[in-house]
Order: C-alpha cells, then sequence, then structure tokens
C-alpha cells in the first residue's frame, strides 16, 4: 500500500510503527457553523483512507478533534451574545449527523480542544522550559520559529524569507508572514468570557497547540498518519511539527496526506467567499447523501474536483446503473450460495479494484475497475453465462468493494443463508399452494415477511430473500 507523503513529495509505501495497527489523526472541523460540502471532501478523503486502511486489514484508531475555541468559534459566539459552548453545540451535534448523512465512519476519539487545555498548557511549559518559546507583555506566548531549525520543511519554506522576531498573532495568515507564531494568546476584551488560567497568565490557546497537544495525547508522541485539505498544509500542520517535535524530540509524524480543494467555478470553496453549499443545503434540494458521497469520492483526492450540479446528476445516474446491476445479481444469484471461484472477468475487476485503492487511493481507477464488472456482468448476464453462485460470488466481491466506497446499497441482495425456521414457513407455504389452500399461503407469507424475509414464486419454485431494511 502506498500513499503520496507531502513530507516528501513522493509516493511511499505504508508501514504502521506498530505492526498491523495505523494510527491516524485527521484535524476535524472547527465548529462555528455548518460544515460545507468542501469540508466534507475532507472528511469523506479521510474516511475513504481509514476504510482503505481496514480493507488492507490494518486496525485503525483515528481521532479527529473538533476545534471548538479559536479566533473563529469565540468571533461568532460573541456576534451571537452566547457563551461559547452554547454556540459552538448545535454546530457539533450537525456535524456528527452529517457525517452519518455521507456514510463516514466514525472516528475512535472525537477529543473538544476545550476539554484539552490542561495538556496544551504542559505542552507550552514544555516550549518555555525548552527555549523554543517566549513570553510577550501582553501575557500571550510565542514559538519562536529561529530557534527551531526544522521549521519549514512540510510546507517547503524559504528559510531566508523567515521574518527572525517577527510575530503572528492570528491563527490562520499566508506564507509570505510567516514569523513566530502564537500558542497561548493573552485575555483581551476580544475574548469575552473565553479565558483559562495558565502560569504564565490568563488567555486561551492558540489553534495549532490544540492539534499537537490533542493527537499527542491519544496516539503517542509519534504516530503514522496527519492529514487535512491542502490549506492546512501550512501554517497549522508546519507549526504543529514545530511545537510537537520541540517538546519531544520525536518525529511527530510519519506521512503527511491532504487533500485538493473542492472548487466551484475554479474557486475554492469556502465560507470566506460565499460560494459553498452546506450538506444540509443539498439534502433539502432533494439530492441524496450517498449520490453527494459518490461525487466526492469519484476524483483523485490530490486533484482539485470542480462541484457541478451536473456532478450530482451523473452520480445519480452511476449510482442506479451499478443499483441495477446488483438487482440483476440478487435476481441471478436466487439460492445465495456463492461460488468459489469469480468468472474470470470478475476477478480481473477485483484485481485492478485492488491495485488502485492501495496506490494513493486512485478511486477514479478502483470505480472504473467496477464499471468494468457492471459492463462485462451485464452481458454475461444477458447471454446466460452467469450461474447463480457465481451472481452471489459477484455480489460479495462487491459488497468487499463497499467497505471502501460507503455507496452501494445491497439490501436486495440474498447474501445470508435462510435460517431453518424460515425455511420451515416456505416449506408449508410451498405444501399449501400445491395443495391450493390460497389463503393459509398467504399467511405464510405475511409470516415470512414478519421474520424480515420475502418470498418470491419463480417458474423454479419459491425463492427467499432477505427483505430490504
Ligand atoms: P475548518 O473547519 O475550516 O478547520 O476546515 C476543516 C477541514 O476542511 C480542513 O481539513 C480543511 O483543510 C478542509 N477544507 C476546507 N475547505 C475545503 C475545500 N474547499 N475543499 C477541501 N477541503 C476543505
Ligand atoms: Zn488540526
Amino acid at each position: 500500500m502506498q500513499f503520496y507523503n507531502t513530507l516528501t513529495r513522493s509516493k511511499e509505501t505504508f508501514e504502521p510503527l506498530e505492526k498491523g495497527h495505523a494510527r491516524l489523526y485527521t484535524c476535524g472541523p472547527t465548529v462555528y457553523n455548518f460544515a460545507h460540502i468542501g469540508n466534507f471532501r475532507a472528511y469523506v478523503f479521510e474516511d475513504l483512507l481509514r476504510r482503505t486502511l481496514r480493507y488492507a486489514g490494518l486496525r485503525v484508531t483515528q481521532v479527529m478533534n473538533l476545534t471548538d475555541v479559536d479566533d473563529k468559534t469565540i468571533r461568532g459566539a460573541i456576534t451571537a451574545g452566547l457563551p461559547l459552548k452554547r454556540y459552538t453545540h448545535p454546530f457539533i451535534e450537525a456535524f456528527f449527523s452529517d457525517l452519518k448523512v455521507l456514510n463516514i465512519e466514525s472516528a475512535e476519539v472525537y477529543p473538544a480542544a476545550t476539554d484539552h487545555i490542561p495538556e496544551m498548557i504542559v505542552l507550552v511549559q514544555s516550549l518555555l522550559d525548552k527555549g523554543l518559546a517566549y513570553r510577550t507583555d501582553d501575557g500571550s506566548v510565542y514559538f519562536k520559529v529561529d530557534a527551531f531549525p526544522q521549521y519549514g520543511r512540510l510546507a517547503h519554506l524559504d528559510r531566508t524569507s523567515l521574518r527572525v522576531g517577527a510575530r503572528v498573532a492570528q491563527d490562520e495568515y499566508e506564507k509570505e508572514s510567516v514569523g513566530d507564531f502564537a500558542l497561548w494568546k493573552g485575555w483581551d476584551e476580544k475574548d469575552g468570557e473565553v479565558v483559562w488560567d495558565a502560569p504564565w497568565g490568563r488567555g486561551r490557546p492558540g489553534w495549532h497547540i490544540e492539534c499537537s497537544a490533542m493527537s499527542m495525547k491519544y496516539l503517542g508522541a509519534s504516530f503514522d498518519i496527519h492529514t487535512g485539505g491542502i490549506d492546512n498544509l501550512f501554517p497549522h500542520h508546519e507549526n504543529e511539527i514545530a511545537q510537537a517535535e520541540g517538546a519531544t524530540g520525536e518525529t511527530f509524524v510519519r506521512y503527511w496526506l491532504h487533500c485538493a480543494h473542492l472548487r466551484v467555478n475554479g474557486e475554492k470553496m469556502s465560507k470566506s467567499l460565499g460560494n459553498f453549499f452546506t450538506l444540509r443545503d443539498l439534502i433539502a434540494q432533494g439530492w441524496g447523501g450517498r449520490w453527494i458521497r459518490y461525487v466526492l469520492i469519484s476524483g483523485h483526492y490530490r486533484q482539485p474536483l470542480n462541484f457541478t450540479f451536473d456532478a450530482l446528476e451523473a452520480s445519480r445516474t452511476a449510482l442506479s446503473r451499478i443499483d441495477a446491476f446488483v438487482d440483476q445479481l440478487a435476481e441471478t444469484a436466487g439460492g445465495c450460495e456463492p461460488s468459489a471461484d469469480l468468472p474470470s472477468w470478475a476477478a480481473a475487476g477485483r484485481d485492478a479494484f485492488d491495485a488502485a485503492v492501495f496506490d494513493d487511493l486512485n478511486l477514479p481507477e478502483a470505480l472504473a475497475a467496477l464499471f468494468g464488472i457492471v459492463r462485462d456482468g451485464n452481458a454475461a448476464v444477458s447471454a446466460g453465462t452467469v450461474t447463480p453462485a457465481e451472481a452471489a460470488a459477484i455480489a460479495a466481491l462487491l459488497k468487499q468493494f463497499d467497505r471502501v466506497l460507503g455507496v452501494l446499497q445491497f439490501g436486495r441482495v440474498c447474501d445470508e443463508a435462510v435460517p431453518a425456521a424460515i425455511q420451515q414457513l416456505a416449506d408449508a407455504r410451498s405444501a399449501a399452494r400445491t395443495q391450493k389452500h390460497w389463503a393459509e399461503s398467504d399467511r405464510l407469507r405475511d409470516a415470512i415477511a414478519a421474520a424480515g424475509w420475502e418470498v418470491r414464486d419463480s417458474k423454479d419454485g419459491q425463492k427467499l430473500k432477505k427483505r430490504q431494511a
């Protein structure tokens, strides 16, 4: 399995530090508003990564933070006239429900920044102790970039352009303004009631220290993968490395993965440009979550993806083609015992799918492999060359693919052995029908349905299928 590591700007074979276990930190939402689908491009990419690691047989520990205190959340709370927690709470709830709509698997831990202030204070203190940070008159603490020679390695900064001694107080800034950055911001009236005590004075954490402290708390001083959208690369991730490695002296993260932006008419989708759609906007317009997910997975994560309604429409068409094929398989599979071997064209499709996802999450190629199976499969079914057992095996293969994709629907494929009790009801029904006891036959059909199964009569006799949830 290979991933493109932003740190080395090259594809590298992935080897977790601990055998069989991948530890992953994914920068989470700043909960000052509803996440837009550009944000969800990042979370869906991280979900694909997580699912691919699991598909490869690894155990995954994923941590996704909730940034519930920073410049933006404080500004939002003050504008709304609400205490910070009351302001962020509904956006946190909305975020979790949006994850479900997009079928994003849950991370193992969702730490909120406001619950980890003591850990941040310890980290800032250790940077002060090591001479990598200094206090200022307003009670703030800044990281001294000049004292950390590796600063700029991730973002490929030209160190000769470092503005030694220059300071940036805000959480977000451009490369041109690189300078000492705030680890802790001394209280001022703009912070309202948002304040904590630290040994060097009252204030609140800078955004970057939050992720260093929370990632190391749950994943250790050194872990495998750290991700985010490409805009997180600088300054956020560069600063996270400086804080973590400055404090521990260990390699913080081994693989850095970043997704390119979701765009609208060639521009980054963002709150500040106002060119965004929240997931809620799209759902309210009648678009299904899985169509939106399909749009987001269909491009390669390192390529910018332009969001259009035509793309949503195309996703709907693509998914209904797969749905129709799955139905066709269900129809053909009938009794549902999968064959040991796949037809050769399906085995080739499986190999192509696996090679694609393990090659830096190449979803466009993986989906092409899936559509190759749909095309060849439809032709083979029409030609009558797919046996029921093979159809069941192909359905099982698509289910495996869906462990990565998370967009298919299998409600109508019977892939479970029929329980004995259901089989008994079906046998009784068959007997009733032979004796033309139609009322009894209907009663038994209802009993089977009540148990979650569907019985269909065909020229080869009854067929049982698990009913769609
Ligand atoms: P934020 O809530 O602003 O901290 O952003 C949350 C995540 O969304 C981060 O990983 C960002 O890099 C990512 N992100 C923001 N806008 C976009 C976009 N238009 N396309 C892809 N990812 C984005
Ligand atoms: Zn972060």
